[in-house]
């Protein structure tokens, strides 16, 4: 489903060009999970947001099922940020002026893929179906997390995109809220790439990798 060949990408800064990636290569299957380590800095983020047609690579190529995505053109690579990944951040990124359910729904409507009922089950499994008029605000870090999770796969996006998921949460609250987002990238049909901290949490994931010296190792 997904392959990156040779992925190249490099930060201009006052003491000249930051290599920080320098030839990544991964696969990853349709439904399957890949757990991303790495000290930090070694570039994690920099590669999900390639992968996330947020920026550009130098050099290198991100098939998507056999097609390379800078080549699709901008409605495309539009159209991938859209409906084919969900992302989900360590700081969860709700939108502070709508209440739950609205946040629910959000990128399924942009999607065009708003599904009541899908949004209705996804409400219930991650214990939010109490919450739905409350906005972020009045929830706890963990709720909001899961209302993000929810966001992500409403529209049952191709891959889900974690970066450091559960990074904000007690250890306990973690492995509650991996748990339930594993469960349900199977429900919705999507892969997952997850960067963590957390060897624990890794070995959750069907696969692991590191980034090191701006490569995938393993
Ligand atoms: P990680 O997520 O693994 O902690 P990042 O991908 O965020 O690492 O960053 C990798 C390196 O690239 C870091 O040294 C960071 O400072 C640098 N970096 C990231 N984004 C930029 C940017 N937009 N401009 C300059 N340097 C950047
Ligand atoms: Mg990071």
């Amino acid at each position: 489903m997904l392959a990156v060949e040779h992925l190249h990408k490099s930060f201009a800064t006052a003491q000249g060009p930051l290599q920080v990636l320098r030839g990544v290569d991964l696969t990853l299957a349709r439904g399957s999970s890949l757990a991303l380590m790495g000290e930090s800095g070694s570039g994690k983020s920099t590669l999900l947001h390639l992968l996330a047609g947020l920026d550009r690579a130098d050099s290198g190529r991100i098939l998507i099922d056999g097609e390379p995505l800078d080549s699709r053109g901008e409605a495309a690579l539009a159209r991938w940020r859209r409906e084919g990944i969900g992302l989900v951040f360590q700081q969860y990124n709700l939108i502070s002026s709508l209440d739950v359910a609205a946040n629910l729904a959000f990128q399924a409507r942009l999607a065009g893929r708003h599904d009541p009922v899908w949004v209705k089950h996804l409400a219930a499994r991650l214990g939010l179906a109490d919450l739905l008029q409350r906005y972020p605000e009045q929830l706890s870090g963990g709720q909001q997390q899961r209302v993000a999770i929810g966001r992500a796969l409403a529209s049952r996006p191709m891959l889900l995109l974690a970066d450091e998921p559960t990074g904000s949460l007690d250890e306990a609250s973690s492995d509650e809220v991996l748990a339930l987002l594993l469960q349900l990238v199977d429900e919705a049909g999507s892969s997952l790439l997850m960067v963590t901290h957390s060897q624990r949490l890794a070995a959750r994931l069907q696969r692991r990798c590191i980034l090191q010296l701006g490569r995938v190792q393993g």
